[in-house]
């Protein structure tokens, strides 16, 4: 202490480091999810529902709340009991609340539950940058800002029990918005899908929405995702692997056990791998499960070809000599959650590499099919790309959305 204080200048330095920390700490997280709720889709399900005391609400969207979320789709709760809703601090956004922000669970209440729930599990998550009457009066500005109702009207999209397209819906908000909404349906009571809530995503500061940082077709699933341990993977394909396959469609696999991956021989590639060949699935990890994986099952059916580091080596070489995210905005087709056609993807890929790809699709969380993994083939000798000798059966539709990531 004595050495800190005769030195004012370090002292001042750790300071500030430690104040730094202490914000790092606090926000924990990337962006905010503001979400609003289709009241006639919470009461039409299994569970039901109850007007609050206030009585019906009216025929509009309703806030369910705003909640920080990271990047890799986790998000924090409850973070600090400390300061637990306090309904005094928000006295004057009471009845701006009961319209906007009304609850519906049961029994029927005047609505504190729902908004004490939302302030302790996701509020206290960012008191860094909104205190408790921030947090609801800004929520409420947001719901002020962009109309869902009308976005919808506007296109046609009424609440009157009809069917419209998930693209027209999403179609409409951006255009009223700017920004493309995440769409959640749930069930009715006959177990038909419905419109259930709608997602815009805010900055981390609060200010203003922004385009959401979407989790691409491998992770928004319903299996959902996670990133390596070293990231979020950029914004590009990723290798998945390099299957020996037969004519007639059948394939090899799990040829060598008494070969089984080892990481020792691949170590100069390790970090070329974390970024061409990045894994997804959950729980986090640095690669090696993935890569383990496609050797073992895969790799070790072509040993007689290419060894452990000739394989994937060759795989790492063949991505670098077609670059498919290139060649799609070539031809005006961007990850920004707007339809293609199937035609056009491939036409892009054949301009660029000059050889058909096979494209595969899955679907969203929502059931949308999107485009997921492209393959090409390459001759048995690994040594480059061949037309493919047979291709397998379509799983996309003919429009097909390219998601964000
Ligand atoms: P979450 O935990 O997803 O932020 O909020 C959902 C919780 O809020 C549930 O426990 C639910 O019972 C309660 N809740 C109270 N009123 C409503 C409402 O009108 N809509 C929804 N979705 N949840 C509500
Ligand atoms: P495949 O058996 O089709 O060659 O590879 C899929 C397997 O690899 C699955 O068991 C999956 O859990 C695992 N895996 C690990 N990381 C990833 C990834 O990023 N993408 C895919 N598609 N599979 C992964």
């Amino acid at each position: 202490m004595k050495m800190l204080s005769n030195n004012p200048l370090l002292l001042i330095k750790l300071l500030t480091l430690h104040s730094l920390l202490a914000l790092s700490a606090a926000q924990d997280f990337d962006f905010f999810y503001f979400v609003q709720q289709w009241p006639g889709s919470y009461c039409d399900t299994k569970q039901g529902c109850c007007y609050p005391s206030t009585g019906k609400p009216s025929s509009d969207f309703g806030i369910h709340g705003l909640w920080p979320n990271r990047n890799d789709g986790s998000y924090p709760s409850n973070c600090d009991s400390s300061n637990p809703f306090d309904a005094s601090k928000i006295s004057d956004l009471t009845s701006h609340m009961q319209s906007e922000w009304p609850t519906l669970a049961c029994p029927s209440n005047n609505g504190l539950t729902f908004w004490g729930h939302e302030w302790d599990k996701h509020g206290t998550c960012s008191e860094s940058v909104l205190n408790q009457h921030d947090y609801f009066a800004t929520t409420l500005s947001f719901k002020n800002e962009l109309n869902l109702l009308q976005a919808l009207k506007s296109a046609g999209i009424q609440p009157n029990g009809q069917k419209y397209s998930l693209s027209s819906i999403k179609t409409a908000i951006k255009q009223a918005s700017g920004y493309t909404p995440w769409i959640e349906c749930n069930n009715d009571s006959s177990g038909n899908s419905q419109l259930y809530q709608i997602y815009l995503c805010v900055d981390s500061s609060a200010s203003g929405f922004i385009e959401c940082p979407w989790p691409g077709s491998y992770c928004d699933t319903k299996h959902g995702c996670c990133y390596p341990g070293t990231g979020k993977p950029a914004s590009d394909f990723g290798i998945h692997g390099l299957w020996p396959n037969r004519n007639d469609g059948s394939y090899p696999s799990n040829c060598d056990s008494s070969n089984p991956f080892d990481s020792s021989k691949i170590s100069d590639l390790l970090s070329q791998m974390k970024l061409d060949w990045p894994t997804l699935s959950c729980p986090s990890n640095e690669g090696l499960k993935f890569w383990g994986h496609e050797w073992d099952k895969h790799g070790t059916c072509s040993e007689s070809v290419l060894d452990q580091h000739g394989y994937f080596s060759t795989a790492l070489n063949l991505k670098t000599e077609i670059n498919l995210l290139q060649a799609l905005e070539n031809a005006g087709i961007h990850p920004n959650g707007s339809e293609y056609s199937l035609s056009s993807i491939k036409d892009a890929v054949k301009e660029a590499s000059g050889y058909t790809p096979w494209i595969e699709c899955n679907s969203d969380s929502s059931g949308n099919s999107q485009l997921y993994q492209i393959y090409l083939c390459v001759d048995s000798s690994g040594s480059g790309f061949i037309e493919c000798p047979v291709f397998p059966t379509g799983s996309c539709g003919t429009s097909i959305e390219f998601p964000m990531f």
